[in-house]
C-alpha cells in the first residue's frame, strides 16, 4: 500500500482538487479499476480499490475483489 507521503504528492500536483480519481488495471485480474482518493479530516480516504505502489508510469492498483479487505480505506496521518 502506498504511504501518505505519496498521496500528499498527488494532491500537491493537483492543488485545486479535493478528490482525485486514478484509473488503472488491477495488478491481479487485469480488470479496470478507478480509485477515488479524497482528503479527509484525518488524512486520506480511498474508494473503489487500493493503490499498492507508485511506479514511474503511474500507480499499481488492485480491485477490491482481489485485495479482499473491503472497498473503503482510510489513511491516518
Ligand atoms: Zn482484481
Amino acid at each position: 500500500m502506498v504511504d501518505t507521503e505519496t498521496l500528499k504528492k498527488v494532491f500537491e500536483e493537483n492543488p485545486n482538487k479535493s478528490s482525485i480519481a486514478i484509473k488503472s488495471e488491477c495488478a491481479d485480474c487485469g480488470c479496470e479499476v478507478i480509485v477515488n482518493i479524497t482528503i479527509t479530516s484525518g488524512g486520506f480516504g480511498l474508494q473503489g480499490g487500493v493503490l499498492l505502489k507508485c511506479l514511474p508510469s503511474g500507480f499499481m492498483v488492485k480491485c477490491p475483489d482481489c485485495y479482499k479487505v473491503g472497498s473503503n480505506y482510510a489513511f491516518k496521518e
